[in-house]
């Protein structure tokens, strides 16, 4: 009757079996009346068809920021001012000319081929030495630390690097010796040396994800997204510091008014292994773009990753002496470079016990040693990161946004799900299902397209997780073990583990694992859940999954973390859109990838000069 009428007609059927068929068709019909979709959108502002069924392709390119542009369209007929409405989000981000990296499609032939020959390709290169880059020289170490494929431990990807104390101390005096040069090269130069480091990264994306996929075990999707952040931060930063540039000032009859940002020296960039080119490049390149210079010291286990960066920078043209690769132990050279009188600021993300050292040793250090300044530290620190499924969440979601967010990379993302806090009457439906999926997981080697659950980093990281297991086999009860087989015999390896029936307070519930360990916990009711994920010493990323609108402006009101998530998963924190980090034990300092970073990495100055005087001195020639 519809198509007789000259309608168009969509037809949307579920098939299968009839309980979960009827929940599809619910979920559609919820999304299909929510107010994002394009029903709704045609109901309120009648638009024209054409404008309503427009290929989003289209609307995704004509959102892409011009250069130079404004945001302001320039057509202003009808059909273009609704679209002027429904493009309102991406104009936020014309206006801020920075738009996030797309990931690669790896349905696509074409990326999978791309993918395994740069697998190939790097498997030619392995084994090599990497040096120390200072003022430009490569450098070799004392010792040499190897680095091999979690996936295959008898790989060996390559041996970086030790410094030793005195390299620490030559770093860093080529660092302070090249900083007033760079910083006076001005901020639009620097800016654009950033852009041309992130356009290197573009020109060497597959090689940069096979790196990582062999050397620190991310399957595939994961690498791209690493590479694909890397790029985001340095054009993100690239962009913002340009508001620093002019940061303007109120000026008066008689009075003028500036304030200017200037930078700090020397940065040492203290970095974790587990976003081996995202988080090194991101606080790598704020404290550039903002006029210092840096002592790369990255993770011992992403070694050779950074070396890689190392080279993407010299390749952009940075000049010798402002990016040092300074690779080696935490307790020589990371702890030489909190130590060194001329490091101004440490930029540390890592494990919560070094960030707390490092911020005390830097206390008792400020005004020492021939120090004029109060040396600062950002500190990005670990989580005990839960989701509250609500006894009215939509399970499907849940289960997936839960796995999802426990398992993705065996969990050894910060923002990882480690508790899930079931509500009430839902949890006796939800554990099966939410075992049954975590089952369904692929546990491989990570250069296998196919696999979903690469290995954990290294032999340590392997018995810390493995002691866990043990304790949740006390402590609560075993829902699922997944034994790794003979992958256990040929890397770090272990599957999804779920445990249920976790008290709160016990070790599994607080502490931070970083493998694949997932507590469940029973809450009675909202108030119970919310006093449980509370309950711990971090504050960096929680999720609720509920159909509530009720519960979900409570939830955040109320669930103290850096980065909520809403019906959703809790990885996967895009810069500018999702800028990220927490507070409490999770961390100092300001999201990265967010607007206020690179204030983190200067000095404010204010300059005020009164205008109404009385004629200049004369300047006497050759003065
Ligand atoms: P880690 O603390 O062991 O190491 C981080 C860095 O600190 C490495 O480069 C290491 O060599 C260096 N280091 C070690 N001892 C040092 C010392 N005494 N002085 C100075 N530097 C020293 O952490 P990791 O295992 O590389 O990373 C995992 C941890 O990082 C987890 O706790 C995770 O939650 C956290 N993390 C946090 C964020 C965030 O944004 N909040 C992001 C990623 C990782």
């Amino acid at each position: 009757a519809l198509v007789e009428r000259g309608l168009r007609l969509r037809i949307y059927m579920p098939f299968g079996e009839l309980i979960p068929g009827m929940a599809y068709l619910v979920r559609r019909l919820l999304e299909n009346t929510s107010n994002d979709s394009f029903l709704a959108a045609g109901l309120k502002d009648s638009p024209p068809a054409d404008v309503l069924l427009r290929d989003p392709k289209e609307i995704g390119e004509r959102a892409k920021p011009q250069a130079g542009g404004s945001g302001e369209l320039n057509s202003k007929s009808k059909n273009e001012m609704t679209e002027t409405m429904t493009l309102q989000k991406m104009n936020i981000q014309e206006k801020h000319s920075f738009v996030n990296e797309p990931l690669w499609d790896f349905a696509k032939a074409s990326s999978r081929e791309a993918m395994q020959a740069a697998l190939d390709q790097v498997r030619g290169k392995l084994g090599a030495t990497y040096p120390l880059v200072i003022g430009g020289e490569r450098v070799a170490g004392a010792t040499t630390l190897p680095r091999y494929n979690p996936s295959n431990t008898k790989e060996l990807i390559g041996r970086v690097a030790n410094a030793t104390p005195e390299q620490v101390e030559q770093a860093v005096r080529v660092a302070k010796e090249a900083q007033p040069a760079w910083a006076a090269l001005g901020w639009e130069k620097r800016a654009e040396l950033l852009r041309a480091a992130a356009d290197q990264m573009r020109i060497h994306r597959a090689e940069l994800c096979a790196w990582q996929i062999l050397e620190c075990g991310k399957p595939w999707r994961e690498a791209d997204g690493d590479v694909a952040e890397a790029i985001d931060f340095c054009e993100y930063y690239a962009a913002g510091s340009l508001r620093l540039a002019n940061a303007g000032g109120i000026d008066l009859p008689g009075e003028d008014n500036r304030l200017e940002y200037h930078p700090l020296g020397v940065v040492a960039v203290i970095a974790p292994w587990n976003f081996p080119l995202a988080i090194l490049t991101g606080m790598t390149a704020a404290a550039l773009v903002t006029g210092n210079t840096v002592v790369m010291k990255p993770a011992e286990q992403s070694a050779v990753m950074a070396a890689k960066l190392m080279d993407i920078f010299e390749a952009a043209g940075f000049p010798p002496g402002v990016v040092n690769f300074l690779p080696g132990t935490g307790e020589v050279v990371g702890a030489g470079l909190v130590e060194h009188r001329d490091v101004a600021l440490i930029a540390f993300t890592g494990s919560r016990p070094v960030g707390m050292a490092i911020h005390r040793r830097a206390a008792e250090l400020s005004g020492k040693k021939g120090s004029r300044m109060v040396k600062r530290v950002i500190a990005e620190m670990g989580g005990k990161n839960a989701v509250i499924v609500a006894d009215d969440a939509d399970l499907d979601e849940a289960v997936l946004g839960v796995v999802k967010s426990a398992f993705g990379f065996a969990g050894q993302k910060c923002s990882a799900c480690s508790r899930c806090i079931v509500v009430g009457s839902v949890y006796d439906a939800f554990v099966p299902r939410l075992v049954a999926a975590a089952k369904s997981l692929t546990l491989g080697p990570a250069d296998q397209p196919g696999t979903t659950i690469g290995p954990v980093i290294d032999e340590e990281s392997l018995a810390r997780i493995k002691s866990y297991i043990e304790i949740g086999k006390q402590e609560a009860i075993t829902a699922l073990a997944t034994d790794s087989g003979v992958l256990a015999k040929q890397g770090h390896f272990v599957g999804p583990q779920i445990f249920t029936n976790v008290k709160p307070e016990s070790r599994l519930a607080q502490e931070e694992i970083f493998g694949p360990v997932l507590a469940v916990i029973r809450a009675e009711d909202l108030d119970e859940a919310l006093t449980i994920a509370n309950d711990t010493d971090y504050a960096l990323t929680g999720g609720i999954f509920s159909r509530s609108p009720a519960t979900l402006e409570r939830v955040q009101r109320e669930f103290q973390v850096g980065n909520l998530y809403i019906n959703r998963p809790i990885t996967g924190a895009l810069v500018a859109r999702q800028p990220f980090g927490g507070y409490r034990m999770s961390g100092i300092g300001s999201k990265a990838g967010g607007p206020d970073y690179l204030y983190q990495f200067v000095v404010p100055r204010t300059i005020t000069e009164n205008t109404l005087r009385r004629g200049f001195a004369p300047v006497e020639e050759g003065e």
